[in-house]
């Protein structure tokens, strides 16, 4: 059905990779690109030996927009799959525009120089995807992703008006490790060290980094001490849902891990601006990323689920509710079909599923748009077929 081109070949390209290859029947035809290529041609080699499903692959510095601009005339692709890092995000929407190419992405732009993301950078292209007649389909991994689509099928099909979203992210898997990080270790320090913040009565409210926090129990899992912290899709859903009195996002922590955070940024391995080491410039959070175990590595001893969904209180014909919707994924089983661990696969299918929505005119529209604001129905249909069922608790105690 159409050209697909997955740019990055971490733990989340690697999922996709997979993902886009079972399902060639709407991607005919797929190239893979990276900083680093022969990442690149080891996953494709394993695509081929698992689904007999051929792969191109490039080099590409996705920080550059004429070198990606390069790749997309030659390759020619009907949509690019940007899951590199936040840091490329403007640099690859450009080269979009430049070549007429759709685009999405499971992470809002992050300069690197400042650990602070917003969507504000990304929506000021609205109008030109809009005047291109292009479709830029914004933060479609599990959170942001399938939790704003659960939010859009609750306001759908659940309430009139929903009140109090509450999104509850667990990880209860065990890695074997003192301390790993699930994804890119520079980014998720970045997202996890920084104040939290919630909205509630039309305003934002700030909170010292894991000040407000309460145990949580968990489907499958039993009671975890979650904390509240800031994450992207909050700020498109208060937009996008203005009914919203409150929403919060929870994410769970051991005390280990709690520990280890404390002391890499007690020690300054947290900093993000350059540090002088022998006349060599280094960055103190990259020079942690070299030495701490790489994500994509964790997969195979990984034990134990994830537990992500969203928890909302509102009314239905005039009656308050409470609802519950989430999903389990066992980090065993996506290693066993991907190689990679749940967190990387909970985050590869949601951006796979976003692109066949995109490649089957389900979700396609000219501009810039939060997945909330397109239909939920055929998304989660298909997400539950392509490897992360979901399941709903009406009126049951949803704890906050
Ligand atoms: P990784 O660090 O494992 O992979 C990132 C990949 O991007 C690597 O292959 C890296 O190359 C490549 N890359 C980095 N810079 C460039 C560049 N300038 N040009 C070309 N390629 C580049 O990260 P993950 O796979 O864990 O995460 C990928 C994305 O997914 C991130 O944006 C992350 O924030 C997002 N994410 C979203 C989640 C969600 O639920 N929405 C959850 C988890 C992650 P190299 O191999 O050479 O380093």
């Amino acid at each position: 059905m159409g050209k697909v081109l997955i740019i990055g070949a971490g733990g989340v390209g690697t999922v996709v990779a997979h993902k886009v290859a079972q399902n060639s029947g709407i991607f005919t035809d797929i190239m893979l690109a990276s900083r680093t290529k022969s990442k690149c041609d080891a996953i494709a080699a394993e695509v081929k030996k698992r689904y007999g499903v051929d792969m191109q692959t490039a080099l590409v510095d996705a920080d550059s927009v004429p070198a990606l601009v390069e790749l997309f005339r030659s390759f020619r692709p009907e949509l690019v799959i940007n899951v590199a890092l936040p840091y490329q995000d403007l640099t690859i929407m450009d080269a979009c525009l430049e070549c007429g190419v759709n685009y999405l992405d499971t992470a809002n732009y992050e300069p690197r120089d400042e650990a602070h993301f917003e969507y504000s950078w990304q929506w000021a292209y609205q109008d030109r995807f809009k005047q291109a007649g292009l479709t830029a389909i914004l933060g479609c991994g599990f959170d942001p992703g399938v939790t704003s689509v659960f939010t859009a099928y609750a306001a759908k099909h659940r309430f009139d008006e929903m009140q109090y979203l509450d999104i509850v992210d667990c990880n209860a898997g065990d890695h074997g490790k003192a301390f790993a990080t699930n994804f890119n270790p520079e980014i998720n320090i970045r997202e996890v060290t920084q104040k939290g913040k919630y909205w509630e009565n039309g305003q934002w409210i700030w909170t010292e980094p894991h000040e407000i926090h309460q145990p949580l129990t968990y489907p499958g899992i039993g009671p975890k001490e979650s904390y509240v912290i800031y994450h992207e899709e909050l700020e498109s859903l208060v937009k996008n849902f203005p009914t919203l009195r409150r929403a919060r996002f929870w994410m769970t922590f051991g005390q280990e891990y709690l520990t280890h955070l404390r002391v890499i940024q007690n020690i300054g391995m947290a900093r993000i601006d350059e540090v002088d080491y022998n006349g060599v410039k280094i960055v103190p959070i990259q020079f942690l990323k070299a030495v701490l175990p790489n994500p994509g590595d964790l997969g195979e001893h990984y034990t134990g689920w994830t537990s992500i969904g969203c928890r909302i209180r509102g009314l239905k014909d005039g009656k308050e509710h409470t609802y519950y919707i989430y999903n389990n994924c066992s980090h065993e089983a996506a290693y066993k079909e991907t190689g990679m661990q749940g967190v990387s696969y909970t985050t590869g299918v949601p951006a796979t599923v976003g692109a066949m929505m995109f490649m089957t005119g389900q979700w396609r529209k000219p501009g810039v748009f939060n997945v909330e604001q397109f239909d939920p129905d055929p998304f989660l249909a298909e997400l539950a077929k392509q490897g992360l069922p979901w399941h709903e608790i009406l009126d049951g105690d949803i704890e906050v």
